[in-house]
């Protein structure tokens, strides 16, 4: 299990593929990172960039011509390239879908053609509105109307899993999907609408902490390093071969909860605000209630389950905030 190997991370300067990278690098393994830098950053990888296992591409997947080479010449692929973020998506709306569907096939053919596993990082959004909780991956997903346009991600999300799934059953692709449920830790930016950056940044301003609805609505958040041992892992399990796999913490939280524990675990003063949903994502946008993961499958697949709890990664993320506001002088707002 341990023999190191080549990979591939598409998207690897995002949030989860930038930590990704740092820890296939620490273990030894060799990365090449193709991303585009639309959302990712090359600040993400910083300690990458130490590393002489480390080879940086800038570029885009959708007509790249190197692909096909980039993924003859290494072991493994992790496809994360894609549109990041609820914020994002719908000021993207065109392009996010793009990103989606066009940016993934050509990834699939390659690694098809060169037979090489591909891990192609899905999302819990597929789930949509359904209500059969937790959810499991042979579950149905229950997705609204194209005139709500959060639900293109969902969709486009989708298709890329018919298509993952189509290329195994045709073509034998070694494929791996797992599906991750909200995923928070350092390096995540609050740019992007993500609940949890937003609160902590909010908090550490002692600016009002903005709850979208009545906050009744609930979330489970995973310590980013706990999914990077699941993806990793994965990678390496013979049995995952064209199967789907939960990734998340099944401790559920609302998100009004969530704001009141951010502003103790932080000491803040800033107290909490409820903005009405359109008013705060436009007209016609659609939230999820709840949404908790059914990890049955990912425990008996590689004996994972989460190890950090949700206060401790408050605390872990609320420490890095306020060192970082230190360092740059305490006057600072956090951005
Ligand atoms: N949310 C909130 N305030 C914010 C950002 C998000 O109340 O400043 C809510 C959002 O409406 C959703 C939950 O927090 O119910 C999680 O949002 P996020 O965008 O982090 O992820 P999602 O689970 O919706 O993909």
């Amino acid at each position: 299990m341990d023999t190191k190997k080549r990979i591939l991370i598409t998207g690897g300067a995002g949030f989860i593929g930038s930590h990704l990278t740092d820890n296939l690098l620490e273990r030894g393994d060799e990365v090449v990172v193709i991303d585009d830098l639309s959302t990712g950053s090359l600040e993400n990888l910083q300690q990458a960039f130490t590393s002489p296992l480390f080879t940086f591409i800038e570029g885009n997947i959708i007509g790249n011509r190197l692909l096909f080479e980039l993924v003859r010449d290494v072991d493994t692929v992790f496809h994360l390239a894609a549109a990041v973020g609820v914020d994002y998506i719908l000021a993207n709306r065109v392009e996010s879908i793009e990103r989606c569907v066009e940016g993934t096939r050509p990834v699939f053919e390659a690694a098809g053609r060169f037979r090489k596993r591909v891990i192609f990082s899905s999302t819990s959004e597929v789930y949509g509105e359904s209500g059969a909780l937790p959810f499991a991956e042979n579950g149905k997903l229950v997705i609204g109307t194209p005139q709500t346009f959060r639900w293109s991600y969902a969709c486009a999300k989708a298709l890329d899993e018919f298509m993952a799934l189509a290329f195994h059953k045709e073509q034998g692709l070694d494929v791996v999907i797992p599906r991750l449920f909200n995923t928070v830790g350092p390096r995540q930016s609050a740019k992007y609408g993500m609940v949890l950056p937003r609160f902590l940044k909010q908090a550490l301003n002692n600016e009002p902490l903005t709850v979208f609805g009545d906050g009744s609505q609930s979330r489970c958040f995973c310590y980013i390093d706990d999914v990077v041992r699941a993806l990793v892992d994965l990678m390496h399990c013979p049995g995952a071969a064209g199967e789907i796999v939960n990734i998340g913490s099944a401790e559920e939280v609302t998100i009004d909860e969530l704001a009141q524990r951010v502003i103790i675990q932080t000491n803040s003063c800033a107290d909490i605000k409820n903005i009405p949903l359109d008013q705060a994502r436009g007209e016609g946008f659609a939230d999820m209630q709840r949404r908790v993961p059914d990890l049955r499958k990912v425990a008996k697949l590689i004996g994972w389950q989460p190890r950090y709890r949700l206060e401790s990664i408050i605390a872990i993320l609320a420490r890095k905030l306020q060192s970082q506001k230190q360092d740059a002088g305490a006057k600072l707002r956090i951005t």
